[in-house]
């Protein structure tokens, strides 16, 4: 895949500085791996569909996708992204499918997972709020009692946090992420930290955000789980209704037949190769369907999802 870049005021120069991007500028934000969303729809690097983008794959091939019988849907279904913020991002949250479709044209809710890449040490993000009902988060966002109200965690390399939605969220400035998500773009703007940006505060939706909300606040649960075999470390992260994200840590060599439909693959450190091609840290690629035997070769760790 080709990735697209998204320039972003909280962005920096890790996404070249880290991962060899060529990136548009040193407040990039956003790599955009793996996606065919109207607002960063991916181009195929090379092969057969070379220069085609993967919204038009999706509806022209079905097949390379298992999805002849529309069962993913009409749209490329995830958005994998890796995320550089140099500085914080606004507090947020995303609406649920239901929430979407009646308040945002029939879009979809957006499930989120973060996969930490790297983290200085002190690191923080806000997961989940100290609310104990709605109306004492009413009361705090109105009071603008944000210290009280952010339930900040600390993070380190090799952490994984899954966000449902209607939880309340934040990236804070430091780490590197790569996010596996539902395709939809819809983000609830709840609090900035006051800050202008080219001489703006930036739009917030306080009402959305406070029907979204949920309350009192439940961290997800956890589900890593680490196999051990010959030639690969394997570890689940998370299955939910709208993906499966797993971590394979290759060493040597190691081949694998992936039962899922398509599977996106991000190279999240090392290098080697898949079936004889090259790999290396920052390559996204898609296993198509019914692809048969992966055969890994090299020092590699590897993030996957299908749906
Ligand atoms: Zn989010």
């Amino acid at each position: 895949m080709k990735p697209v870049f998204k320039e972003a005021v909280w962005g920096g120069r890790k996404l070249r500085d880290d991962f060899g991007y060529e990136i548009p500028s040193d407040s990039t934000g956003e790599c955009w791996g793996i996606g065919a969303h109207k607002n960063g729809d991916c181009e195929i690097a090379e092969g057969t569909y070379k220069g085609e983008h993967l919204s038009k794959l999706w509806e022209e091939h079905p097949e390379l996708f298992g999805n002849e019988d529309g069962k993913y849907g009409k749209e490329f279904p995830l958005l994998i992204k890796i995320i550089d913020a140099k500085s914080d991002l606004s507090i947020q949250v995303h609406p649920d499918n239901a929430y979407a479709k009646e308040h945002e044209n029939g879009s979809l809710g957006k499930t989120e997972c973060w996969y930490i890449l790297d983290s200085e040490p002190g690191t923080q993000i806000v997961i989940g709020h100290h609310a104990k009902d709605k109306e004492e988060l009413m009361q705090m966002v109105e009071e603008k009692r944000w210290k009280d109200l952010i339930r900040e965690v600390p993070v380190k390399k090799g952490d994984f946090y899954q966000i449902d939605p209607r939880c309340f969220h934040a990236i804070k400035g430091g780490p590197g992420i790569l996010e596996t998500q539902q395709s939809s773009d819809i983000t609830y703007r709840v609090y900035d930290y006051d800050r202008k940006w080219n001489g703006k505060l930036r739009e917030l939706h306080v009402k959305q955000s406070l029907d979204v909300i949920k309350t009192p606040f439940q961290p997800a649960k956890d589900q890593r789980s680490i196999t051990h075999t010959e030639g690969a470390d394997l570890e689940h992260l998370e299955t939910c209704p709208y993906y499966t994200v797993e971590k394979y840590d290759i060493h040597g060599t190691w081949d694998h037949v992936f039962e899922a439909g398509f599977v996106n693959a991000s190279v999240i450190e090392g290098e080697g190769s898949i079936n004889g091609r090259k790999i290396k840290k920052g390559d996204h690629f898609i296993i198509p369907a019914d692809f048969g035997t992966c055969s890994f070769e090299g020092n590699l760790s590897l993030i996957c999802s299908w749906v």
